[in-house]
């Protein structure tokens, strides 16, 4: 094994390259299982990715909230007046 895991053994999921800590990442994805149906038959699994490679394997029309909120956290305060 190298020892030059400096970021917690966080892997991407898509690339399998190692995922650097800088804003909007490390990002994770929840997949679950049955969602609707009985307990017994829901389960969840967590993964890591970088932000840009979902971003690449996403349909145009779903937008990733969280990272923009991430890497821009004054929006959430409605602080931009000065648009225009
Ligand atoms: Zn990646």
């Amino acid at each position: 094994m190298n020892d030059t895991s400096q970021h917690k053994g966080y892997a991407c999921c898509f690339c399998g390259l190692p995922i650097d800590p800088d804003p909007p990442d490390v990002a994770t994805l929840t997949y679950a299982t049955c969602l609707g149906q009985a307990k017994h038959l829901q389960h969840e699994q967590e993964f890591y990715c970088h932000t840009v490679c979902l971003e690449s394997k996403l349909h145009p029309q779903a937008k990733i909230y969280a990272a923009f909120l991430a890497t821009n956290p004054s929006s959430e305060t409605e602080d931009t007046a000065d648009d225009e």
